[in-house]
Formats: C-alpha cells, structure tokens, sequence
C-alpha cells in the first residue's frame, strides 16, 4: 500500500451536513488538520438546500436527551450518550456564534431565522473556508481498502488517495453503502421512511386540503399509533399524525409492499362513549335538522362530516330524528375507528429519510469510530438511524460529526509531535 499522501490527516466521504460538520468541527479543534471532503455530485449541501422546504429545520426545541432519544424510530438508545455531548441546545449554540441565529415554531421546529437554507449553507461553506477544508466536488469513491493502518480511496476516475483516518458521512446513498460492508461492516437495509399514505377511499374523494388538528392513526397490524394534525390530500392521508407513523412503521410497511389497514380516530379526545352521548343529544336538541349538514362539533369539517354520515348510512335528508340505532352506531365507528386500506406510500416533499444503514453495534458512539476498523469514522444518516419529521434527523448529523471530529482531532493531537 502507498504512503499516506502527505497532503492530507482525514478524507471525508460525502459534502452533505455530517460531512461539513465533522471537517469544519475537527479541523476547529486541531488547528492545522488537513482535511479533505469527496463530494461525489456537482453540489455541495444539497440536501440542505431542499431542507424544510428551503427554510432548513435544523433542529427540535427539545433539549432533554431522555426526551429526544423518543423522536428516533431506530437510533434513539445509542444516541442517549451522544446527546448528552452535544444535543440541540448545542446546535443552536454553535450556529449563533458563527452568526446564524434560530427561531422557535409552536410545534419545536427551529429554522434560521431568514427562513432560507442558504443562510445553513453560506454558514457552513464560510466556517469550512476558513478552516481551509479542502473540497472536491464530482469525485466519487467507489472503494476503499484498508491494511490496518491506513486506508486508500480508489475514486471512479482511477485515482487513488491514501490517508490514515476516513470519516463515511454518504448518507442514505444505497451504493455507498458497500464501502463499509467492503470493510466488514454489518448493513441493515435502507428503506425510505417519512412518507404520505395513498389511500382510494369514498370517504376521502374530493375532501383534499381539509384537515383535523388532532386525530390517531393506527396500524392495527402492527400494534403501532400515532397522534397529531391529519391532513387529506389528493392521494389520501398526510400530516404529521401519519408521517410519524410512517417512520415507526417503516421496515413492516415496506415488508407489505405498503398495504395495510389503518384505523382513523377522527376525535381522539372524546371516548366512544362520549361520542354516542354527543350524537344523541344532537339528536334530542335538534330532531328536525339534517343529520349530514350539521357536525354537532366544530373539530370536524362540515365536508369530512358529510363523508362519514353517507358512510354510517345517512342521506341527504335524514333529520336527526330519523337516525336509527345501528345508523348511530355505525357513526360512532366512523368517528372513533375507520377502517381503511392504505395501498401504497407518496412522497413528503418537506422531508425525507433513509431508514436503515450501518448497524450501530459494531461503532463505539463515544467516538463514532469502528470497532472493527480503526481509523474508520460514521456519521450522519449512513448509520441505522433516523428520526421523526421536525429537525431530529439534521440533529442526528450534527451531533455524530461532531463526536467523529473531536475523536479525530484528538487522535491528531496526540499524534503530532
Ligand atoms: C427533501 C428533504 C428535506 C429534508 N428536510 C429536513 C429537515 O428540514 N430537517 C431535518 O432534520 N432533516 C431533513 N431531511 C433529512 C436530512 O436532509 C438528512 O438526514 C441529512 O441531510 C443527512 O445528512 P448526511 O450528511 O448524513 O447525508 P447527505 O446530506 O445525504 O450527504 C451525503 C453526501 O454524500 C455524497 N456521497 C454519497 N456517496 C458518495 C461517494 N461514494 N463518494 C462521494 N460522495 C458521496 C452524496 O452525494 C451526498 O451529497 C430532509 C431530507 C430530504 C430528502
């Protein structure tokens, strides 16, 4: 194997958020660590930029690691530690004094505060330059070997680059992931997480764009639910009732090619009970008003009611009083646990995740180097980790770069003479 290429203390494969993070956080804390990024497209950041819908949610206003820990589907116990080092407090920490300020949304969002991602990019881009990170674009490493004690990046161009430390920050990219499992590492297979449901459903047909500030949806497969706003599209159900429940339910709904039942609570806050008490006094306080045109509570949008009467077997014209027991009981199941089938999953455009990635078993969080190779560092969405929609995955990158620099820069120190 050549000599390590005197040019260079650590080559970073991938230019996306855990990428920048982890050179600009090393080469912060070992000043004079030469570092190299390999960005394998012609952008840099580029996941940043379409981030929260161009704002970039950076993080989550939860600053508790116990809590925290609880947004990540898969991750969450081997993050506890991490978080304990550097969580979202951290974060917000770290952009002000580089000048970028965040902001807090009622649900715990944080975006900068010029509401564009490029303010994160311009941030990162300037913090890397002046660190003197050395950036590649359109250079792909399509192999990496190792004897031990250095490692060579074999790029699709031909050209090799040897150098004693690799941080693999490739993210959700599927062919990427072959250069860890080339080194012996365990992969978990990357499925998408974080999506919309498509369901063809009478009771949703032209109801698009209505929502409901809270309901359920639950997988009774699966013995998973969810809570929050629901949101009727196009094409069935979103909203981040249903874009948690698609993280959670990720690997058993890709499992069943995406079909299975789901089970709405329209009112999850009254029981079944209370909403057959609802409905009757409705009926006693209102015998000659039409059923379908009157929701007795405002929660439910007056077109969504009109679904869910037709459904229990109401026409047009049933009064109140007309309504027999078993077209009430229907209702109440219509309210409390409709049933419906999703066939199939669409995209949210807002966000995106890879579920799946490098097994966490076989890496020492403490420093987020291999257990099985040393000099060989993760970080970012590459390892088995993802989080809900809302800033835990951006989270994610920025706390293991951050453990991956400060191992490294360390390493560094007590390297040099
Ligand atoms: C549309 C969208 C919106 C999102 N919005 C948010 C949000 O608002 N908040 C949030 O928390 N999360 C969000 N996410 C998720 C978040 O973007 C990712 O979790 C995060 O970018 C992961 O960072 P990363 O650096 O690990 O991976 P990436 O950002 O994917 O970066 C990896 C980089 O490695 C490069 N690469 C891959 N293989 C090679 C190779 N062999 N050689 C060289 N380069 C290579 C890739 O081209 C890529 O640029 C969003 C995702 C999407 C798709």
């Amino acid at each position: 194997m050549a000599q390590p290429n005197p040019g260079r203390d650590l080559l970073i494969i991938g230019g996306g958020a855990a990428g920048f993070f982890a050179a600009i956080n090393a080469a912060e804390a070992a000043p004079g660590l030469r570092v190299l990024i390999l960005e394998k497209s012609s952008q840099l950041l580029g996941k940043v930029r379409i981030s929260g819908g161009g704002r970039c949610n950076v993080t989550h206003a939860c600053f508790d690691p116990q809590q925290l820990v609880g947004y990540y589907p898969r991750g969450g116990k081997a993050l506890l530690g991490a978080f304990t080092r550097f969580q979202p407090r951290d974060t917000v920490e770290w952009f002000r004094l580089r000048g970028v300020k965040l902001k807090t949304e009622a649900d715990g969002r944080m975006f900068p505060i010029t509401d564009s991602s490029q303010t994160i990019i311009d941030c990162l881009m300037r913090a890397a330059r002046r660190q003197k990170v050395e950036i590649r674009t359109k250079t792909t490493v399509g192999r990496l070997t190792t004897d031990g004690s250095r490692f060579e990046a074999h790029l699709t161009s031909g050209e090799v680059i040897t150098v004693r430390q690799v941080l693999l920050a490739t993210g959700g990219d599927r062919n990427s992931l072959q250069l860890a499992s080339r080194l012996s590492h365990s992969i978990e297979s990357p499925v998408p997480s974080l999506f919309t449901f498509n369901i063809r459903d009478e009771r949703l047909h032209d109801l698009a764009g209505i929502s409901v500030p809270e309901a359920t949806v639950r997988l009774p497969g699966h013995k998973l639910e969810a809570r929050g706003p629901l949101l009727v599209t196009h094409w069935g159900l979103s909203g981040p009732a249903v874009l948690r429940l698609s993280a959670w339910g990720a690997r058993s709904l890709h499992e069943n090619q995406y079909r299975a039942a789901l089970i709405v609570n329209w009112l999850p806050g009254l029981t079944r009970e209370q909403i057959n008490h609802w409905l009757q006094d409705a009926r006693e306080s209102h015998p000659r008003q039409k059923a379908m045109t009157s929701p007795p509570d405002a929660r439910l949008p007056q077109r969504l009611w009109a679904k869910l009467t037709r459904a229990a077997g109401f026409s047009d014209t049933t009064n109140w009083a007309d309504a027999s027991k078993t077209m009430l009981s229907h209702l109440v199941d219509e309210i409390h646990q409709g049933e419906y089938l999703i066939q199939g999953k669409g995209q949210f455009k807002d966000e995106f995740v890879t579920c799946g990635g490098v097994s966490l078993d076989e890496i020492n969080f403490k420093t987020m180097q291999s257990r099985l190779v040393p000099g060989l560092y993760f970080a970012g969405e590459i390892l088995n980790i993802d989080g809900l929609t809302g800033g835990f995955n951006f989270q994610n990158a920025w706390t293991t770069a951050w453990l991956a620099a400060q191992s490294i820069a360390s390493q560094q120190m007590e390297n040099s003479p």
